[in-house]
């Protein structure tokens, strides 16, 4: 029997299973050197802006958005060299990964993830009532095709979800272990491969989805289109896949505004492919600066930022840092990645300080 609650505390309740879920936090602070959430650390171009605001200028505001988004899915399909009728869009990619637990997920069903990865992942999943089975990384955080394979093996899940280039690790997932996984899992078993940081990577699982309607690779426009603000993420995938997912997810949910914005994007690639070398190249410059310091062990990375272990001390690194107006992410209380900080990779200007005032920090503490 349930105990009796007075009265006066009654209130609607959330289901019993998700009742204690923690909800999604990364704080949003006000610093000047902001490294913290993975955002591109330039606005989009002037020249996409001017495009966009001109194309929202003519929008019919009191009718509906195109349902299908078919202008935005060709351009993107083109780009991509991929059918318009393999992307599915959404309102950022974890739109997009709810859509895929709400269709594919749900009570009765179970989904594996690799720990650490993004914790959005599981969230996502109970939040749907998929069961969650974590499964561990080695040590080092690498996942290699054999322990990848006896993990959906033995738990025969609906859904496995992998993450390439991996956040918060930075390392990229080996094409052998996606491939191992598609082997390995049962014909009914979808393969989510979430590819938010794949440009700063030297490989894609996209190639893969070509003839095999188990695997869909999630991206976003929030990290190298410089478009977090306007929250715009598809994933590509066989076309049935595609079709269930547009019968699960809302009608009209793409604004016009939004979708005009991922067209006038794809008009100024040049700019995100140079901005994405750039990253990439500051990448490697802080990566060998931490390599440099004492005490500080930075993991490989694919992607736009860097984690890295610093021991015992890394919350009070982070708050030094923080103090001294640099935002870093800390996950040094996290499952696993204990002693760990990830920052981001800014501009020259913004590297630069984060890793100056780290030097500081660490002599002042010598
Ligand atoms: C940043 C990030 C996303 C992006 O989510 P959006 O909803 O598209 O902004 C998705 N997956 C991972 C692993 C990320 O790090």
């Amino acid at each position: 029997m349930t105990p009796a609650v007075p009265e006066d505390e009654m209130r609607p309740l959330l289901r019993d299973d998700i009742r204690n879920l923690e909800g999604y936090h990364s704080p949003q602070l006000n610093v000047s050197v902001r490294l913290n959430t993975n955002e591109s650390p330039l606005p989009p171009p002037s020249g996409f802006v001017g495009d966009w605001l001109e194309a929202v200028r003519t929008i019919p505001l009191h009718r509906y958005p195109d349902r299908t988004a078919r202008d935005l899915r060709g351009a993107l399909g083109e780009f991509l060299g991929q059918p318009a009728d393999r992307l599915f869009m959404a309102n950022g990619s974890n739109e997009v990964l709810q859509t895929i637990f709400l269709g594919f997920g749900g009570h009765g069903r179970s989904a594996v993830v690799f720990e650490p990865s993004y914790a959005l992942h599981p969230h996502i999943a109970r939040i749907t009532g998929t069961e969650v089975v974590s499964c561990d990384r080695l040590p080092d955080f690498t996942l290699s095709p054999s322990v990848a394979r006896a993990a959906v093996t033995e738990h025969q899940p609906d859904i496995v979800v992998l993450c390439n280039p991996n956040n918060p690790t930075g390392l990229v997932e080996q094409r052998s272990t996606v491939e191992a996984v598609l082997e390995a899992v049962a014909p009914t078993t979808l393969v989510v491969v979430d590819e938010a940081y794949a440009e700063f990577a030297d490989w894609s699982a996209i190639d893969l989805v070509d003839g095999d309607a188990r695997l869909v690779v999630v991206r976003t426009y929030s990290k190298i289109w410089s478009m977090a603000a306007l929250r715009l993420g598809f994933c590509v995938g066989a076309s049935k896949i595609v079709a269930d997912l547009e019968s699960v997810a809302l009608p009209y949910r793409l604004s016009t505004p939004t979708q005009l914005a991922g067209m006038a994007a794809l008009r100024h690639e040049a700019e995100m492919a140079s901005r994405v070398r750039m990253i990439v190249s500051e990448r490697e410059r802080v990566m060998a600066a931490l390599g440099e310091m004492e005490h500080v062990e930075p993991f490989p990375s694919g992607a736009n930022f860097i984690l890295f272990r610093l021991g015992d001390k890394a919350h009070a690194v982070w708050q030094a840092l923080m103090d001294r107006g640099v935002l870093v992410r800390d996950f040094s209380s996290w499952p696993r990645l204990e002693g760990c900080l990830r920052v981001t990779i800014g501009t020259n200007e913004e590297n630069d300080a984060f890793l100056e005032t780290l030097d500081l920090i660490s002599r002042e503490d010598a």
